[in-house]
């Protein structure tokens, strides 16, 4: 296995104007299957952030969001609310449907993490919406010599992840000290990307030459067998994520990901009719 691409990601807004950096989802890097979209966000200016995610609507995946700093509060159309803490994440299955929030719990102070889209076969896009709600104690951390791997989705060597995924998908969080190693061992078929967030890490390109990831950006990692990379002079903090490709056709509309641009339009006339989300 190698490092096939490395992507820096593509600065843009959303919600009511929050600042992201899109590393997954850009004309750069459309999608790694299953995983649509992957959305960074790093701001100690409330400014960047403070507009926060007011309603919207959801249909046809799953959002996966990991705080790192800072704490958001969600609420949403099943009555359910809910605050995400630091190490925590809230994996979001939006389903037939869904209308929420995600709004900052705080005014000032830094705020930063990931927001993961994974998609959904066709046969589970109008499953019912629901939540897991994953809290920094629920996710067993495995400390290793100069490493500690957060196991948030899958196993990792013999732990496994709290998260219960709809496809087969594995998502961990490593810190490395300098120097230290990771293997990354995806599953055969499996689509599998690391992105450095602090530091940089090591490894070998097609041709076995070894490349920098720096943070922060994002590799797409291709072959087969293992990948070991290598923390800089600084460390690193890795975020991986491998699945099962879902391997049909995405139609994609905002916040609606569905097969087809029929069920696209269904999706849009459902939202307007107020059929949506209960
Ligand atoms: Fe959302």
């Amino acid at each position: 296995m190698h490092i096939a691409r490395i992507v820096k990601g593509m600065p843009t807004s959303d919600g009511a104007g929050v600042r992201l950096t899109r590393m997954i989802g850009t004309p750069q890097l459309d999608l790694i299957d299953p995983f649509l979209m992957l959305d960074r966000f790093d701001a100690d200016d409330p400014d960047a952030y403070i507009a926060g995610f007011p309603d919207h609507p959801h249909r046809g995946f799953e959002t996966v969001t990991l705080m790192l700093d800072g704490r958001l509060r969600h609420r949403d159309s099943t009555g359910a609310e809910g605050v995400i803490e630091p190490g925590g994440v809230q994996w979001m299955t939006a389903g037939r449907g869904i209308i929420h929030s995600e709004m900052p719990e705080q005014e000032e102070g830094r705020m930063r993490g990931f927001q993961l889209w994974v998609n959904l076969p066709a046969k589970q896009k109008m499953a019912p919406p629901g939540y897991q709600d994953i809290t920094p104690p629920m996710i067993p951390v495995v400390e290793e010599e100069g490493r500690r791997v957060f196991v948030i989705a899958g196993r990792y060597g013999e732990t496994e992840g709290p998260a219960a995924t709809r496809t087969p998908i594995r998502i961990l969080r490593a810190e490395l000290a300098a120097g230290a190693s990771m293997t990354f061992d995806p599953q055969p078929g499996h689509n599998a990307f690391v992105c450095v967030y602090e530091g940089d890490a090591s490894g070998p390109d097609s041709l076995g030459r070894e490349v920098t990831i720096p943070a922060p950006s994002l590799a797409l990692l291709h072959g087969a067998g293992g990948l070991t990379l290598t923390a800089g002079a600084k460390g690193a903090a890795i975020y991986y994520g491998e699945g099962q490709p879902i391997a049909e056709p995405v139609a994609r509309y905002g916040p609606f990901v569905m097969n087809t641009e029929q069920e696209l339009i269904q999706a849009v006339r459902d939202f307007q009719s107020g059929n949506f989300g209960r």
